[in-house]
Formats: structure tokens, sequence, C-alpha cells
């Protein structure tokens, strides 16, 4: 595939492994991020989807295999280069520090600052929108470490954004978000995949918001990609116990034909 295929693959992950120390936390995965798709990363506890996330942003080194974005080793990339095609929300932690609101999400434009680093209309102009479409714009002049896990979730997404990259990978960014933000997060992201053809791979824990948002699903066992495919392909009983130990049943929303996991009570 070229790179300028609309539909094609943007990063292929080829028989990746990584490991800490001892621990061998990612166990030959092979997996494709398509054009304009969001694909759900599913698994228990462990099952390395944020060590997944970590190599494909650069912060952890393969052991073996490799990733290919537009073709092109991602370790061939500089710093700045991988800034412009990748973005990462990181799972949320409490963030300290002395930066506003307002510069944490200009960070988002540190690759594309000029010289002396001086944020140019644009920089600006994409930052205020980032605000904007994460509702955090009033809480532009806060400092970070003075505001909730929500609203930092909402400021670390908005970075993201800012970034302006074809492909944005999101590590449990619903966790910390009450119903309306979870609603409005998803339903924000649906839309610029839309609009702007973005890619995203996203790590959720809540297999309902995956059935409901995700176009594909990869499930993650043990390091290892135990399934990946349509959400009515991943998402069924079999797999679900095998993956996660706990008997589950599916019942269809009687509107949205949505399929829903339910815990067997
Ligand atoms: P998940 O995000 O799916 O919960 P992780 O990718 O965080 O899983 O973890 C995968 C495996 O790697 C787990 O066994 C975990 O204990 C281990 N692990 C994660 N981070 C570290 C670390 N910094 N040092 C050592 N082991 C780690
Ligand atoms: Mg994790």
């Amino acid at each position: 595939m070229s790179p300028g295929n609309l539909n094609g693959e943007i990063l292929e992950i080829r028989s990746l492994s990584a490991a800490y120390e001892n621990v061998l936390a990612l166990n030959n995965v092979t997996l494709s991020l398509r054009r304009g798709e969001i694909l759900g990363l599913i698994g228990p506890n462990g099952s390395g989807k944020t060590t997944l996330i970590r190599v494909l942003s650069g912060i952890l080194k393969p052991k073996e295999g490799k990733v290919l974005i537009n073709n092109l080793d991602i370790t061939s990339y500089s710093p700045p280069q991988r800034a412009r095609v990748l973005a990462v929300v990181p799972q949320a932690r409490h963030l300290g520090g002395a930066f506003s609101v307002e510069q944490t999400v200009l960070l988002g434009r540190t690759a594309y600052l000029g010289f002396l680093g001086r944020p140019s209309k644009k920089d600006l102009e994409k930052t205020a929108w980032a605000m904007e479409q994460t509702s955090v714009d009033h809480l532009a002049k806060r400092k970070l470490a003075e505001i909730s896990g929500g609203e930092q979730q909402r400021v670390l997404l908005a970075r993201a954004l800012a970034q302006d990259t074809p492909v944005l990978l999101l590590d449990e960014p619903t966790n910390h978000l009450d119903l309306r933000y979870q609603v409005s997060l998803l339903s924000l992201l649906k839309s610029l995949v839309k609009q702007q053809n973005l890619t995203v791979l996203m790590a959720l824990h809540d297999l309902n918001q995956v059935a409901g948002n995700a176009d594909r699903v990869a499930l993650l066992v043990e390091g290892r990609l135990h399934s990946v495919g349509f959400p009515e392909e991943v998402l069924i009983p079999e797999f679900i116990q095998e993956a996660y130990q706990t008997q589950v049943e599916i019942i269809l929303h009687p509107r949205t034909g949505v399929q829903y996991i339910l815990p067997r009570t």
C-alpha cells in the first residue's frame, strides 16, 4: 500500500515482542491499523495493552519485531517526525508540575514550533481548538496539579489533538471521566475519524464502550494477540470467558442492535 492510499494500512505491527527485564509483556504480536478506523484494544489487567502503546509511541524498545508507520520503520523517524504522525494519550496518573492547562496543551505543538520555539498563529489556533473540543478552555490558566483527574484526562486528550497527527493512541482514556465526558470523548473521536480520516487505537476496559464505538477489536491475553476482528467476531462469550475467566452473556440493544456484554449472575 502506498502512503497515499486512503483506505490502506497506516500502521503495521509485525511479530512484536517486548519485555521488562524478565517479564515478557508482549509475545509475537502482528496487527495492522487501517486508515480511518477505531481499533479497540482489550484484554485483562496485565495483558500487555499499555506495553503495546508504549512500544508504538517509542518509549519502550521492542525485543523483537518491528513497527511500520506509512511503510517506514518507526526507528527511522526522528522524535519530531514521529510526533507529527502519532500522538498518545497516556494512562492517567496524577500529574504535578507548575504548567498551566494551556501551556500543557501547547506542548502538543512542540514538533511544529519554528525558530526560537515561538508558537505561530496556527499553533495558538490549534491549541485553542483542542481545548474547546475537550471542554477545558475554561481551565486554560489553571495549574495542571490543581484540577481533577477527569479534567487532567481531558487536558491530555487536548494535548494529543493539538498535535494534529493522523494516528492517535489512547490508553484507557475514559477511566476518570464521568458519564457525560465518556460519551463526549467517544463521540468526539468518532467525528474526528470521520472528518479527518484519523486512525485511533484505544485501550478500553469497558467492553460495552468497545462494542459501541470500535470498528474492529483486538483482544490481548498474556501478551499474545488472542483474536482480532469486527466487534461481533471478537466480543463473543467464548472468547470473553477464556480471556477474563468470567461467565458472560450477550444481549442485543433493542434499538441499535449493538451487543451488550453482561456478567452472568
Ligand atoms: P495492561 O496495560 O494490559 O494492564 P501492561 O502492558 O501494563 O498491561 O503489563 C503487561 C505485563 O508487563 C504485566 O505482567 C505487568 O506486570 C508487566 N509490567 C508492566 N510494566 C512493567 C514495568 N515497568 N516493569 C516490569 N514489569 C512491568
Ligand atoms: Mg494498562
